[in-house]
């Protein structure tokens, strides 16, 4: 069955038909527009994100229910990385008019285990034909009344710190697209999974902000060379990162050891890692740790803020270079 045979509304029924209201929901999907509570005492949030067929996602490789599952979750990073709770999206599609339906319900599938994931309510939406697939989504989440992490609050003698590690997706990104240099292998397939289904990090996020100390945070989306920038021009500060104290997953060095290539490119500037890069008062580095410990999610710090003026720099095998944002030509992936 095809989105032209059961028409817009119909398939607006098909696919909103077992979307229940969640907490806090008074009015979900179904009116002119939907009604929703926010927290007491705390400020409302909001981001969105467009993704578009053959620009942001390809479905030669991603099936639609893990195309529903990371449109939601980039958007719910996105919440997480200024220290706030997602709680409801809206949604809006744009299909061209030969889509399957069958296809149209995994999306909603993946957006579904998403929601309920990230404890995010459904609420509403939108949908209309055009030439390609392109998925609009809108998080409302809400922090705590002067709990919010900004970009700009690094100073010089902080530390610089991650969650997680960094570089699989991007690596997973470079087997699903070259799929000759894929073996099968376990780590292969956490790599594929890391591009596929990212885990944005909520709860970590929540537990280095409650641990106070936190003086800049956002979410690694465009790779660690450019964010790391992001937060240096807007805190106004330099930093020097050290790049033998980034965290690599097994996986990702085993794949880089099997092609020759420097685990440390996908890294720097593959992106698209949904883990927390965030600066710390020194004092506390500790604390957030421990706060850390207790979610299962590790850290590492990576690197110190200096003052402006010493610039964006990188120390890795003895050598110090500027890390300019989209990193150096020596670490540049092909293809990229
Ligand atoms: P309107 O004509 O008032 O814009 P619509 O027919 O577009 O109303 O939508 C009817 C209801 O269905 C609304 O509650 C809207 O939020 C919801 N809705 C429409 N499209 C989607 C979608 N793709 N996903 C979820 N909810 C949707
Ligand atoms: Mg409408």
């Amino acid at each position: 069955m095809r989105l032209s045979d059961v028409g817009e509304f119909g398939l607006i029924e098909m696919v909103t038909r077992n979307i229940k209201p969640g907490a806090g929901v008074i009015l979900g999907i179904g009116d002119d527009a939907a009604l929703y509570a926010i927290p007491e005492g705390s400020w409302q949030m909001v981001t969105t994100d467009t993704l578009v067929e053959d620009v942001h996602f390809s479905l030669e490789y991603t099936t639609w229910r893990d195309l529903g599952w990371k449109a939601l979750a980039v958007n719910v990073s996105d919440i997480a990385a200024m220290g706030g709770r997602p709680l409801y999206a809206v949604i809006g599609l744009c299909l061209p008019s030969d889509s399957d339906i069958v296809s149209v319900q995994e999306l909603y599938a993946g957006l579904g285990e998403a929601a309920e994931a990230f404890g995010v309510s459904l609420i509403g939406g939108d949908t209309v034909r055009g030439p390609a697939v392109v998925l609009n989504i809108t998080v409302l989440g809400a922090v705590e009344a002067n709990r919010a992490v900004y970009r700009s609050g690094a100073r010089s003698g902080d530390l610089v710190m991650v969650t997680g590690t960094l570089g699989d997706p991007a690596a997973g990104l470079f087997l699903l697209q070259n799929p000759d240099y894929d073996t099968g292998s376990e780590g292969e397939r956490r790599l594929k999974q890391a591009h596929l289904r990212p885990e944005p990090r909520v709860e970590a996020a929540r537990r280095i902000s409650a641990a106070g100390g936190v003086t800049a945070m956002l979410d690694v989306s465009d790779g660690l060379s450019s964010d790391i920038a992001h937060i240096c021009r807007d805190s106004e500060v330099g930093v020097l990162i050290r790049g033998d104290h980034i965290p690599l997953s097994d996986a990702l060095r085993d794949l880089a050891s099997r092609l020759g290539r420097d685990p440390l490119g996908w890294a720097l500037h593959g992106g698209e890692d949904y883990e927390l890069l965030f600066t710390i008062d020194v004092e506390q580095a500790d604390r957030t740790r421990e706060a850390l410990a207790g979610s299962g999610i590790g850290c590492a710090v990576i690197g110190e803020v200096s003052p402006k003026e010493d610039g964006n720099r990188i120390v890795y095998q003895g050598s110090v270079k500027t890390l300019p944002p989209g990193g150096f030509n020596h670490f540049r992936m092909s293809g990229k």
